[in-house]
Parts: structure tokens; C-alpha cells; sequence
């Protein structure tokens, strides 16, 4: 007998409303700091940097559904619903009595989940009467996507993109440079930020944290201009739920429920975008489904930072966020899942994490890279650096079933296909990559040099 191995939804049936899991949290997140006045942040204070709906988005703790705008819809029926698929190839590889199912966010015209935001920042933007958006990008899946939105929209979009990804990843460039940004890698001697840096540390490879201090400068001082952020925010995790709204969807009509949902971790907007609905259910209705964040051993913040105030950036431009952190100075190693090189994670995946609502688990890059390659061989699909912890968290869960006997049902979320990381692969497969870990100390000593500042 056949069964089906994806499941779509029309195009009516894409979700209409996002869902903001703030309203529904018993413990809501901690409210983000002014850190020159030390008071709680309201939306005023952010829309010199951001749109003005954004920064509304990114606090509201009381509407559970946010509409989503139809010229976003529209956008999204060019690529949405992705499918949900059965990975009976990997459940055989594996020879696991677990249902593996992944959501296939790769499918997206710039390979990854992060158009769902970028398209809805740029609509915002461009609704208020912007001109010039500027970002930050670490392996350039976001850079991309943004580039590509600003296009749609009608802005311009300039990128500072972390330095060891712009020479790691030089086709990532051109993607973006395709769209029509202007590209630079960071730290440059453009900004404050990157110039401080640099003469500090002239051979400094950059760091998402960098970036942003560069980016968000930028717009500081460009009139008409707006920063805008691909992951970490609460209004970027909003925009990736229609991940999740569209998986439930899906998961009913493969007759199923997920007693895992997993998801690789960078600052949590592919975790949250397909963790949160479901999550909802766990929180209203008592189900008992697990969620766990895959983040990379050599930036551990969620299985080894410490939970306090901290800035998101380098600079300290941002406001003081509380969160799982390893210090807003720290320098994550240059392995090649550069969207999960950041030493944060986003307010409302922190509070979720201190209340034990949701795990969190650390993979080597090897055992990334070992994952992938299985998965490539199982069902075809060449995942992303940052999707193979996804994938190695999975595995792992699915060989505890097949010793236990369970018939779990498994969710992950494939965020990007890794077709412009094969260098990466190329390292892995001639033995040249390598493990990175950070001890216990060396994050003891990079926070005790945080200002406490609660
Ligand atoms: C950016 C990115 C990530 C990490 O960011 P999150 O906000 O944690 O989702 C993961 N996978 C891919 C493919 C990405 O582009």
C-alpha cells in the first residue's frame, strides 16, 4: 500500500494570524531595559531603530493573534505552505520505530526560513514611509532573505555580513549582491563599532554581535533608514510561527500529534516558529510534548549560559535583554553553522527555558556534519550547517526509541538547505573539520566581566 510521504495546504488554508505565545505565558518574558534610564522598555523607545508595528509587535504580551498583513500573504503563497514530509528514509537508515517527520522550510526562493520575517519587516518599512533598511548577516541566509524582501518592497538594503562567512561563503555574497544589496564585511572601518574593533584587533573575523552594532549604527545615522533583525526578537520568532500554524495543520492531516518537536537554535526563530503553536497546547490544554532547541557545543548559551540582563549586540547599542547568555562579548569559534554563532537567545525561548518548559541540547560540529550526510543519503535534501543540529538532536532521540521500542512521533524543522555550504561539506568530508568546546570556565570568566546591571 502507498502512503503519503508529503502533505500541503492550499492556498487558502496559509495561515491568516500569527501567533504571539506572549499572551499565553503564565510567566511572561521580563521586560527588555532602556539601559540609560534603566527603565522598562516601551515601543516609543524603539521606533528610532525599528518599524513603528515592529517594535509593537515585540512587546505585545496580550494579543495572542496578530494579523498578518495580505501583501505578506501574498508573498507567502510563492513558496508557502511548504511541505510537511515523512522521512521514512531516515526512519529506515535508522531502522527506528519512530514517525520522523520534517517541516521543509529549504523551500523558500532564498533556501531557509528566514523570508517568513524578512518579507514581513520589509512590508512595515516600506508601509511607514522607509527608504534604506540595513542588517546584519552571519552565513547570509538572513542577508539573502532580507535583500530579497527589501526588493519586493521597493527599499534599499545594505548588509554587513560577518567577516569569516563573507570569505567562507562568497556565493552568499553574490546572492544578496544578485537581489541588489550593498554588501560589506564586518568590522569594517564604516562604523564606530567596526572601527574600535579593528584597531584593537586588526585580524578580528567578526561576529553576528559586531554586526549588529554596525548595522544598527548605520541607521542611526541614515535618515529614513531602519535596522531590521533576523532572528532573537520576539516580533521575528511572531512572523516564523506560520511555521508551526502551518505544521499542526499539516501533522492532522498525517493523522498525527508530535510528542517531540525539535529545532536547531541560533537565537530561536525556527525553533519558536515551529515549537510555539504547538507549545500553545501544552500551555492551555495540558498535552505533554517535548521541545528541544539543538544548539552548537562550541556556543552553548541555552545548555551553558548564565540567565541575566545582557545586551544583543558587540557595542552595547541594543537594550538590555534578559536572557540565556555567554556574554555579549563573547567570540564563538568559526564553525560553519554561522546562524547559530550568536552568544544569545531571545527573551521569550529564555523565560520558556528557565521555566522548564522546553530542553535544550548541545551538538558538536562533527556530529552535525555526520547527521547531515546521513540525512543527504537517506532523503536527498542537502541540509544546511545549521539544520544538521536539527537533524543530529533527531537522531539521537530516535535511536533512544528504537532501543526503548516507542513509536514516538518526531517534528523537525529543516530550516535551509545547505547547497551553498558545500565547502563546509567538502571540509567535513576530507577529515579537516573540527570539534569546538567552551568550558565551564572560559563562560565564567567572559560573564564575570558583564556589568551586573539588575
Ligand atoms: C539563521 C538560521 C538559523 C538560526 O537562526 P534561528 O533564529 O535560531 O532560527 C538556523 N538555520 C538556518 C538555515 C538559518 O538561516
Amino acid at each position: 500500500m502507498s502512503k503519503q510521504k508529503r502533505f500541503f495546504l492550499s492556498e487558502d488554508e496559509i495561515p491568516t494570524k500569527w501567533y504571539n505565545i506572549q499572551a499565553d505565558m503564565v510567566n511572561k518574558p521580563m521586560p527588555p531595559i532602556n539601559p540609560k534610564t534603566k527603565q522598562p522598555l516601551k515601543p516609543e523607545d524603539l521606533f528610532t531603530i525599528f518599524a513603528q508595528e515592529l517594535s509593537k509587535q515585540e512587546l505585545d504580551q496580550t494579543n495572542p493573534w496578530i494579523e498578518i498583513p495580505e501583501e505578506v500573504r501574498e508573498m507567502y503563497k510563492y513558496y508557502r505552505s511548504t511541505p510537511l514530509v515523512r522521512a521514512y528514509g531516515l526512519e529506515k537508515a535508522l531502522d527506528t520505530p519512530a514517525h520522523i517527520y520534517f517541516k521543509n522550510e529549504s523551500v523558500s526562493p532564498v533556501g531557509s526560513h528566514k523570508l517568513n520575517s524578512a518579507l514581513a519587516q520589509a512590508y512595515y518599512c516600506k508601509k511607514e514611509g522607509v527608504t534604506n533598511v540595513t542588517t546584519e548577516t552571519g552565513a547570509g541566509q538572513w542577508g539573502a532573505a532580507l535583500s530579497y524582501a527589501a526588493k519586493v518592497f521597493g527599499l534599499e538594503a545594505a548588509v554587513y555580513q560577518v567577516k569569516i562567512s563573507y570569505n567562507q561563503k562568497p556565493y552568499r555574497r553574490s546572492i544578496m549582491q544578485t537581489y541588489g544589496a550593498q554588501v560589506t564585511p564586518s568590522p569594517s572601518m564604516s562604523t564606530r563599532a567596526g572601527k574600535d574593533i579593528l584597531t584593537a584587533n586588526p585580524n578580528c573575523q567578526g561576529s553576528l554581535g559586531t554586526a549588529i552594532s554596525e548595522a544598527i549604527e548605520l541607521a542611526m545615522n541614515t535618515p529614513n533608514c531602519k535596522y531590521t533583525l533576523g532572528s532573537v526578537l520576539s516580533h521575528v520568532t511572531l512572523h516564523q510561527t506560520v511555521i508551526g500554524l502551518e505544521a499542526e495543520k499539516q501533522m492532522a492531516m498525517a493523522g498525527e500529534y508530535p510528542d517531540m518537536v525539535i529545532a536547531c537554535f541560533g537565537g530561536g526563530s525556527n525553533f519558536g516558529g515551529i515549537a510555539f503553536p504547538f507549545l500553545r497546547h501544552n500551555i492551555l490544554e495540558g498535552k505533554t510534548t517535548r521541545f528541544i532547541a539543538a544548539e552548537p557545543a562550541s556556543c552553548p548559551k541555552l545548555t551553558k549560559g548564565v540567565f541575566q540582563y545582557d545586551f544583543g549586540d558587540e557595542a552595547g547599542y541594543t537594550p538590555l535583554l534578559p536572557m540565556f547568555t555567554l556574554g555579549h562579548n563573547f567570540m564563538p569559534a568559526n564553525i560553519h553553522a554561522g546562524g547559530l554563532r550568536y552568544h544569545g537567545a531571545g527573551v521569550i525561548v529564555s523565560q520558556l527555558l528557565k521555566d522548564k518548559l522546553m530542553e535544550a541540547v548541545d551538538i558538536q560540529q562533527l556530529e552535525s556534519f555526520k547527521a547531515g550526510i546521513l540525512f543527504s543519503q537517506a532523503e536527498g535534501i542537502i541540509p544546511a550547517p545549521e539544520s544538521c543540529h536539527a537533524i543530529a538532536a533527531t537522531i539521537n532521540e530516535a535511536l533512544k526509541c528504537k532501543e526503548s521500542g516507542e513509536e514516538k512521533v518526531i517534528l523537525f524543522n529543516l530550516s535551509g538547505h545547505g547547497l551553498i555550504d558545500m565547502t563546509a561539506y567538502d571540509q567535513y568530508l576530507s577529515g579537516s573539520l573540527q570539534n569546538f568546546e567552551v568550558s565551564d570556565e572560559d563562560i565564567q570568566k567572559n560573564i564575570a566581566q558583564l556589568e551586573k546591571v539588575i
